[in-house]
């Protein structure tokens, strides 16, 4: 038996985790975490049986409480909550399916109680990788990557340890405005952006591969797993999103992992690592591959994967203030408060204006995501 925690069992990735936890017979969750959607947890703690449930706000706590008053469960709220699932006991593994900078603390949490982490908060990465990393190594603690291209990565160099990788090839989808030039995206709407022509995910994560921030992300958590420097790092635009990513090594030899559109791969390799289990679901059909294709990036019209570069190249604060920036952004643009080219322009504001923090600790960190956020409020405000 698999013990296993979930924070954000209620999003896209937290609920197709739920669903292998259906199919395999030795997985068991002994700890969710959800944000607002209590309904959801309420129906997951009733079916799952954890041993502790976390609400961010008391009120849905109390709820909660009540509603699970005939079950031997414990209802917890806000960052204490979070930090207690994040470290229950009897878990062995800490799936992080939270979205954004708020899973740093969990995930610090979770790695100094000696849980090994299925990672799919990438922003956690992005922000604190120089701290996460050489935390991971020091507790004998292993980061699973939950995304596609990481996990695809990942696959690649599974009995590759002792050789040499040259480059790091990330595939990337383009997202719904492929091809669009900047004159055509001015006037796109949140609803035009939320159509993601391959994946089914999350709204945050699904603009973020409308602006392409999603693959500078990616980038800098490529980085942080796989020690690789951006420089070795390329993104390559693959429509179809069937190759889900590439390594190359010394000897010019590429590989790849193929695979259908399907998150539920990349989760299940996370939780049985290095095992492989039966996964029902769709096969590639190769004889309808004809079409499949490769593309250069447009860098210049989606600034997002060039701002990343930048930010990681400068390093220290600056992927926080680029990470943060670009959450704020997002939640304005989905609330209809800034069009979509201003995303690009409320991060490259906030980076020009940064002065850099050369190693920052987690105080600091939280303290540049804030400046950061009160930067966008006064440029919106003007
Ligand atoms: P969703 O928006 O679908 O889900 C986010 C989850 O986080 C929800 O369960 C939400 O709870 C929870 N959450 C938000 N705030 C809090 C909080 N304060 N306390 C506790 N839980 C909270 O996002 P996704 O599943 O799409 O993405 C999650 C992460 O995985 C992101 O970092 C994303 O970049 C990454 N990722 C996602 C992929 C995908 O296919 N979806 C692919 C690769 C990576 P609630 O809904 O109850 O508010």
């Amino acid at each position: 038996m698999k013990y296993i925690s979930i924070i954000g069992s209620t999003g896209s990735i937290g609920t197709q985790t739920l669903e292998i936890v259906r199919q395999q017979e030795d997985l068991r969750v002994i700890a969710l975490a959800a944000g607002n959607n209590d309904e959801l947890l309420e129906q997951q703690a009733k079916e799952f049986k954890p041993d502790i449930v976390a609400i961010w706000s008391e009120d849905k706590a109390k709820r909660l409480r009540d509603a699970l008053s005939a079950f031997d469960i414990r209802v917890v709220s806000g960052m204490e909550g979070l930090l207690e699932v994040a470290c229950a006991d009897r878990a062995e593994l800490v799936v992080t399916a939270i979205v954004g900078m708020i899973g740093i603390r969990p995930t610090i949490c979770a790695i100094n109680a000696g849980k090994d982490i299925a990672l799919a908060n990438k922003e956690t990465l992005v922000t604190a990788g120089h701290i996460i990393m050489p935390l991971a190594k020091e507790k004998g603690v292993r980061i699973l990557p939950v995304d596609s291209e990481h996990s695809a990565i990942f696959q690649c160099l599974h009995g590759e340890e002792d050789n040499r990788v040259s480059r790091i090839l990330l595939t990337a989808s383009g997202g719904p405005f492929r091809g669009k030039s900047r004159e055509e995206l001015e006037a796109v709407t949140p609803e035009q952006a939320l159509k993601h022509p391959n994946w089914s995910m999350g709204k945050k994560i699904t603009i973020d591969s409308a602006t392409m921030v999603n693959k500078g992300l990616e980038v800098i958590e490529a980085k942080w797993l796989f020690d690789v420097e951006p420089e070795d790092i390329e993104v390559v635009v693959q429509p179809q999103s069937i190759i889900h990513s590439m390594v190359e090594f010394e000897d010019g030899a590429v590989k790849a992992q193929l695979g259908t559109p399907d998150m539920k791969l990349p989760i299940q390799y996370a939780l049985y690592y290095p095992d492989r289990r039966y996964l029902s679901g769709d096969r590639l059909n190769f004889a309808d591959m004809v079409g499949i294709s490769v593309e250069k990036p447009d860098m210049d019209t989606f600034k997002g994967l060039r701002f990343a570069y930048d930010a990681i190249k400068t390093g220290g604060s600056m992927p926080t203030v680029f990470n943060a920036a670009n959450e704020k952004a997002v939640a304005l643009f989905l609330d209809k408060r800034i069009k979509f080219l201003d995303i690009y322009r409320l991060i490259e504001s906030c980076m020009e204006v940064h002065k850099v923090i050369e190693s920052p600790d987690l105080e600091q960190i939280l303290e540049v995501e804030q400046w950061t956020y009160e930067m966008i409020d006064k440029i919106v405000k003007e």
